[in-house]
């Protein structure tokens, strides 16, 4: 049942996916992580999500992920009388604080702070840039717009004022409520929107334990300004191109990316590039080749997970966005100039045992043609500098921790197991060349690599690495 690439998938959950059946399949096509989206449903919807996922895991025997993604401080539009409606060029729009479901002539703006913040020719997006509007007129109750770039709107759609700085908590009362949510349920990472410097991290932090991990969305010119302090305080990171593509030039995102995916890895934390992969896919059985295109883009990058959102969250085929989603992944991971451009990436060692032994498991993988490298990792972090390598072979982690183990999902090359510590390090060995064995990825007279610290049980001790032949 291992995958069979090293880039693992997100798969939003929505109205498009919340059988269990439908979870099930999108597990079966390839997602490795659910991500539950705070901006839309309610708690008692994201809880039986929750719920199926869990039960599902259980019946599986296999770690899955689970990310709770915070709005943060993001503007939105209210609803509409029919979900949707469509402007036209020219036409004049309000933004309005009446809470009443909009038509095609206003729609609720329910944040009282921006009316005082803009002016007469501001412009206002909406739904990630795809509809512009340009002020006219403003009082303290009503914008009004006119419409330049029209187009088909529908409830609780984002909004983006790029022009204008609006002062607002990066944790909102919102988000306090869906983070108590998140810990609740005790998901494996909670994502943070809008982040704009690491307070907002330590902040976030302060309401969590160490267990659950926190992602910092890059949606904002400044977090990119600010990313290796942002880096240092977060677990994982995401690259947000969604809102970062609205509030910066469609010529600096594919930079960024790079840049962000290039420092993760230095810093050995996970990343996700996120937003618009397969975005035809909502509507069309088959993507664009040019979505194709971009999502093995985010692979060669060597990014830790892709991300789908409306695709196979509210999108009309779910399933088959995270089944082509798999396929290129695996196109590209199978060709050779894949391998050519990871290890054209230097990345410079800490002066730490577990990047001496994590370096050297790489090599040693190359020198004897092992099969897997096995790393028992109580918090995580072997595994992390394991897949930072970007090893020739999968990484089987091995956590007694339930939550490290789930959290392993996310990360390149990773195949996560919960198992029971072993007692010694011959048992280790027993236990990785059973599992190796059972998994189907040795025959007899294979070779894998262990890698483990001792004395057992202590985190950020791995000094240990063994090269173990199948009988
Ligand atoms: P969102 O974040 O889907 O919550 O807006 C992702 C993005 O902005 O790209
Ligand atoms: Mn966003």
């Amino acid at each position: 049942m291992l995958r069979k690439r090293n880039t693992k998938i997100i798969a939003t959950l929505g109205p498009s996916s919340s059988s269990p059946l439908k979870i099930h399949s999108l597990f079966q096509a390839g997602a490795d992580i659910f991500r539950l989206n705070f901006s839309h449903g309610t708690h008692n919807d994201h809880r039986k999500r929750v719920f199926h996922i869990r039960q599902y895991e259980k019946r599986l025997g296999r770690p899955i992920a689970i990310l709770g993604d915070l709005q943060g401080p993001k503007i939105r539009i209210g609803t509409f009388k029919k979900k949707s409606v469509t402007l036209v060029n020219n036409q004049k729009f309000d933004l309005d604080l009446d809470p009443k479901p909009g038509n095609e002539k206003r729609v609720f703006l329910p944040h009282p702070e921006i009316f005082k913040s803009v002016k007469k020719n501001t412009k206002v997006l909406i739904d990630d840039g795809k509809i512009l509007l340009n002020i006219v007129g403003v009082n303290s109750e009503k914008i009004t717009t006119e419409v330049l770039n029209g187009g088909k709107i529908s409830n609780m759609k984002g909004v983006n004022i790029p022009d204008v700085f609006i002062k607002m908590s990066s944790l909102t009362k919102k988000d306090i409520k869906d983070l108590e949510f998140c810990l609740d349920l005790s998901l494996d990472y909670v994502a943070l929107s809008f982040v704009q410097k690491a307070k907002d991290l330590i902040d976030l932090k302060k309401h969590i334990g160490s267990q659950t991990g926190v992602m910092a969305k890059f949606e904002k010119p400044l977090a990119i300004k600010r990313m290796d302090e942002i880096l240092f305080h977060c677990d994982a990171a995401m690259v947000a191109r969604g809102d970062l593509g609205v509030e910066m030039p469609p010529e600096e995102v594919p930079i960024i990316q790079k840049r962000i995916v290039q420092s993760c890895r230095d810093f050995g934390k996970p990343v996700v590039v996120a937003t618009q992969m397969l975005d035809s896919m909502i509507n069309s059985p088959s993507p664009t080749r040019a979505e194709a295109s971009d999502v093995a883009t985010a692979v060669f990058d060597a990014a830790d997970s892709l991300m789908l959102s409306a695709e196979t969250a509210s999108g009309k085929f779910p399933v088959q966005s995270v089944q082509i989603m798999d396929r290129i992944i695996r196109g590209v991971e199978n060709d050779n100039s894949y391998r050519q451009i990871l290890e054209s990436k230097k990345i410079t060692l800490e002066e730490t045992t577990s990047d001496a032994i994590s370096s050297a498991a790489s090599q040693v993988v190359k020198t004897v043609l092992a099969k897997a490298i096995f790393t028992y990792t109580r918090s995580g972090a072997t595994a992390k500098r394991a897949a930072r390598e970007r090893p020739t072979v999968p990484i089987i982690g091995l956590s007694p921790d339930r939550i490290t183990a789930r959290q392993l999902a996310l990360i390149w090359g990773v195949h996560t197991i919960h198992a029971l510590e072993p007692k010694s390090f011959s048992g280790m060995i027993e236990n990785a060349c059973d599992l190796a064995k059972k998994e189907g990825i040795v025959k007899k007279g294979d070779y894998v690599v262990v890698t483990a610290g001792a004395p057992i049980g202590v985190s950020g001790s791995t000094n240990n690495l063994r090269i173990a032949k199948i009988n």
